[in-house]
């Protein structure tokens, strides 16, 4: 479907209702990419804006002014106004500044207290610093005159908004809005104890039970916007149906499920014009599903650059991640030997965990010029790994959505991934009768499986007439933001 007629879709749905225009939206968030990013949050609020916006959305974003944006930004925006905000006993400075960029405008939450260190200070502070965000959010719509249809929330730091919201703000301009909560992922959940809450947020007593914020003895940031938020979302279908499991809810398994019918999960995107090969300018050569010449010399250059031998007919096999437990690992090291015994090189990029990366580098030691391991965060080397490379290998324990494996694809790395959460939402298994397929997949979480699979690509790689039809197939697979967009802003009209 064509932007144009997802715009002309929801414009008939909306006048259905009798509405004169599409919702407006406030994306609420710690992070937002360009200005402040750690990880895969920031990019959907980075990127849903703007694709909403083209369907008629007037969608905009809040999110702290952290120190970084303010040292780079701080000509550029616009003084809104300013007032001070009850935390508790404390009377705190909020300052609004404006920026619109890219037609998309960005209201940033000033407080030098809060956000001019770290973007997440971790531990209590973090509790008070996100508290502090809520609170002046809420505070800050009617200084700034806007009233979003739908305030979107995402994650733990910003789940208190639905809570205060309609605890505290009812009856005020502000109650108006719908609330929608996005979990990017629950493993975290924002917990502290009520003392703290309550002092920080005035959370009344009645509010300090199972029903409403209470988990496991602690007051739960996560859990209370489940509970008072009108709709949750996740970042895939199996995700969402996943956290409705004590394996995977983290504990919030119970709310969850007593919310199931207002719980969906919306598939990210990726940006397609960041993550073009036809135009990526750290690539030393370009291709596209038409004209795929380029990649076998960008896989070259790669092997050279990495210090890989470049022995033709053997496959590269890549990694690029966090390096902690939720990535799989373990699973990598405990076959590590099996899967170099196979003619391939591998190459791993990433940061995090000590004992993985320390494993790594010894790897990289005991296979000189057949495995590579860069420690360390590169985004230009990353898209190299992912053109250059010929399967991309995830074999997470858990996966909300994962964005590498649909870069992976739009740049032609065959993905070799556990069926979990986005990752069996996104990549098709490849089926020797058909010859369908955009990667290889295994069920369970169990390096034997996961090397048999490894194998199996390992056996298709000389076939180049099948990797070809799987590359193109990969490349072709739409895993653009529109159809994300497109899908929030069809629940945002349900709910209004
Ligand atoms: P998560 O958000 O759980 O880390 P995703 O797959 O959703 O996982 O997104 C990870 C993003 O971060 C991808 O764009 C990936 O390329 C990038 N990334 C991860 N580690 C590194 C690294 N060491 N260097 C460069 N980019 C990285």
């Amino acid at each position: 479907m064509t932007k144009q007629t997802m715009k002309r879709e929801l414009e008939k749905i909306s006048q259905e209702k009798g509405r004169t225009e599409l919702p407006s939206v406030l994306l609420c968030a710690a992070e937002c990419s360009p200005f402040a990013k750690t990880g895969g949050l920031a990019d959907v609020v980075g990127t849903l804006p703007g694709e909403l916006r083209t369907l008629g959305l007037d969608a905009r974003v809040i999110l702290p002014f952290h120190h970084n944006i303010k040292d780079k930004y701080r000509y550029d925006v616009e003084h809104l106004c300013s007032f001070a905000v009850d935390l508790g006993w404390r009377s705190k400075f909020v300052g609004v500044e404006r920026l619109v960029r890219d037609r998309v405008t960005y209201y940033f939450i000033d407080n030098e207290d809060y956000f001019g260190g770290k973007i997440y200070l971790g531990g209590p502070e973090e509790i008070e610093q996100y508290c502090f965000f809520c609170r002046a959010v809420m505070e800050a719509l009617p200084h700034i005159g806007f009233i979003p249809d739908i305030l979107h929330c995402n994650d733990w730091h910003t789940a208190m908004l639905p809570v205060l919201q309609r605890t505290q703000y009812g009856w005020l301009p502000q109650g108006r809005s719908k609330t929608v909560l996005t979990i990017h992922n629950i493993a975290f959940q924002g917990k502290c104890g009520f003392k703290q809450a309550k002092d920080l947020l005035g959370i009344e007593e009645k509010f300090c039970t199972p029903e409403f914020l209470e988990a496991y003895g602690c007051c739960n940031f996560l859990k209370g916007g489940c509970v008072f938020a009108d709709h949750i979302t996740t970042v895939s279908p199996t995700y969402a149906q996943e956290i409705l499991t004590p394996t995977f809810s983290e504990g919030l398994d119970g709310i969850l499920n007593a919310r199931r019918h207002q719980l969906t999960g919306i598939l990210n995107g990726i940006d397609r014009s960041v993550f073009n090969p036809w135009n990526d300018e750290c690539l030393p050569f370009r291709f596209s599903a038409s004209n795929l010449k380029g990649k076998a010399k960008v896989k070259s250059a790669l092997l050279q650059e990495l210090g890989l031998e470049d022995y033709p007919g053997r496959p590269l096999i890549a990694m690029v991640t966090r390096l902690t437990e939720q990535k799989g690992l373990d699973l990598v090291m405990r076959v590590l030997d099996d899967i170099m015994a196979i003619p391939m090189n591998f190459v791993l990029l990433g940061s995090g965990d000590a004992k993985y990366e320390e494993f790594f580098r010894q790897a990289e030691n005991r296979y000189k010029g057949r495995l590579c391991a860069y420690i360390g965060y590169n985004e230009e080397l990353a898209h190299r790994i992912y053109a250059g490379s010929d399967f991309f290998l995830m074999p997470s324990r858990f996966e909300p959505c994962g964005l590498s494996q649909m870069i992976a694809m739009r740049y032609g790395s065959l993905p070799i991934v556990r069926e979990t959460g986005g990752l069996k939402d996104t990549v098709n298994p490849y089926n020797q009768y058909t010859g369908e397929g955009t990667g290889f997949t295994f069920a369970n979480y169990n390096a034997h499986e996961m090397a048999h699979v490894i194998h199996l690509a390992s056996t298709i790689y000389p076939n180049k007439e099948i990797m070809d039809s799987l590359i193109l197939q990969a490349m072709r697979a739409d895993y653009g933001f529109a159809n994300s967009a497109y899908a929030y802003a069809q629940l945002f009209l349900s709910l209004l």
